[in-house]
């Protein structure tokens, strides 16, 4: 058994043509399976990911504070520590904390890499309930 104390894992800051605000990335880098990627990803209050979508779907966990995901539809919902998300398989989404909370989340995926919209979260769309 391999034990990383939380002080000695690395966090990256994710790239800012893909995020509104500071957003980290802290891969599990023992975790091996054959496509399976999974990081440990951490939002400053307001922070979140533009708009995008994973070709076989992601599965968020949220392991701490809370935050928000919203679909295309406009569907808005609150997330927090403990809850499980589900975005299907090319479903366009974002996610990210809340306006005045920091929130960490555990996201897996499997198949190709995130598809990228080239269209930031508006403030208006992250206000929007
Ligand atoms: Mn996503």
């Amino acid at each position: 058994m391999e034990h990383t104390p939380a002080e000695r894992i690395t966090w990256a800051r994710a790239p800012e043509e893909n995020f509104t605000g500071r957003v980290w990335f802290g891969p599990l880098s023992h975790v091996t399976e054959d496509g399976l990627k999974a990081s440990g990803v951490y939002f400053d209050p307001a922070a979140r990911t533009d708009w995008h979508s994973h070709p076989d779907g992601q599965v968020l966990y949220v392991a701490s504070g809370a935050g928000l995901v919203q679909t295309e539809e406009g569907e808005t919902v609150e997330i927090s520590a403990g809850d499980v998300v589900y975005a299907p398989p090319g479903e366009l989404h974002w996610h990210g904390a809340g306006p005045a909370t920091p929130m960490m989340h555990l996201s897996l995926t499997t198949g190709g890499e995130t598809q990228w919209e080239p269209r930031k979260v508006s403030d208006e769309e992250y206000r929007r309930r």
